[in-house]
C-alpha cells in the first residue's frame, strides 16, 4: 500500500507522462487543474448584454428602460430573477453535456465557481438565505448515477457561503425528460404540478434555486411556483447555461 507521499509522487509521474488533456478538444491543459483549454473556455458564449432584469434572457431588439423583456413584462414570472453565465450553443452546450452525461467532477467544479462568481455580480445575495437544487426523479438519478443539478448547487452554496438543502424541494412524480418535449405547451404539461416544497424548510426564506440548463423556463417557473406556495419570500434561479429562445411563463 503506498502512502499519502508515494499518492501523491505518483500521480505528478502521471501528470508527466500524461498531460491532463482538455475534456473537449483534447488538447494540453495550461494548468494540471484547469476544467477545460483557455481556447475552448473562450468559445463558451455567454448572454449578450444588456439583460432582462427578470429572466436573464439577452435584450439584443427593442426594450424599454426598464430593461425587462415582454415576454416578462406581460406574464411576469413565479422568480424574481434568473441568470446564467452561459448560453446552451456550441462550446457552451458541449461543457454542460460533458458534465451531465461524462460526471466531470473538474469541470463541475469550475462551472459552479463561475455561477457563484455570476450570482454575485447579478442577483441581491443578501437576500437568500437558502441554496436549493432542482430535484431529480429517484428513478432519473438511479439511472444515471450522478445528481449533478445537486452537485453544482452544493458546490455555489459554499462559494457564496449559504446553507444547501437538497430536501427543500421535491418531485411528486416522475415526467419524461423534458429535453424531448419541444414545445413551452408540451413541457409546461409535463411538469406543471410535478414539484412540491417542504414548508417547514422555506417558509419565509429567500430562495436560490439551481439546475444546470434553463430552456422554456418551464422547470424554473413550476419549481418556483411550488417554493412560493410553500411560503418562500422570494425565488432566485441560476444555472451554467440557457437557451437563447425565446421563452414564456404559460
Ligand atoms: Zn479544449
Ligand atoms: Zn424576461
Amino acid at each position: 500500500m503506498l502512502c499519502c507521499h508515494g499518492m501523491l509522487t505518483l500521480h505528478r509521474l502521471a501528470n508527466v507522462l500524461y498531460p491532463p488533456a482538455c475534456p473537449r478538444c483534447d488538447r494540453s491543459l495550461p494548468r494540471a487543474d484547469a476544467a477545460l483549454c483557455r481556447s475552448c473556455e473562450a468559445a463558451m458564449p455567454r448572454p449578450g448584454r444588456p439583460l432582462c432584469l427578470s429572466c436573464g434572457i439577452g435584450l439584443s431588439g427593442a426594450f424599454d428602460a426598464r430593461l425587462v423583456c415582454a415576454r416578462c413584462r406581460a406574464r411576469p414570472p413565479a422568480f424574481a430573477g434568473a441568470r446564467a453565465p452561459w448560453l446552451y450553443l456550441g462550446a457552451g452546450r458541449q461543457a454542460i453535456r460533458l458534465l451531465k452525461y461524462r460526471h466531470r467532477r473538474r469541470l463541475g467544479r469550475w462551472l459552479a465557481e463561475t455561477m457563484a462568481h455570476r450570482a454575485g455580480e447579478d442577483l441581491p445575495v443578501a437576500q437568500i438565505d437558502l441554496v436549493v437544487p432542482v430535484p431529480l426523479h429517484w428513478l432519473t438519478r438511479r439511472l444515471r448515477g450522478a445528481n449533478h443539478a445537486a452537485e453544482l448547487s452544493a458546490r455555489v452554496a459554499s462559494a457564496l457561503h449559504k446553507p444547501h438543502d437538497a430536501l427543500a424541494l421535491r418531485r411528486r412524480r416522475w415526467t419524461p425528460s423534458q429535453t424531448r418535449q419541444r414545445t413551452w405547451q408540451e413541457r409546461w404539461r409535463n411538469v406543471r404540478e410535478s414539484f412540491q416544497a417542504d414548508p417547514r424548510r422555506v417558509q419565509g426564506q429567500g430562495i436560490l434555486l439551481v439546475d444546470d440548463v434553463l430552456t422554456t423556463g418551464a422547470t424554473a417557473q413550476a419549481c418556483a411556483q411550488a417554493l412560493r406556495a410553500a411560503g418562500s419570500r422570494e425565488v432566485f434561479v441560476l444555472t451554467a447555461a440557457r437557451t437563447p429562445l425565446q421563452w414564456r411563463t404559460r
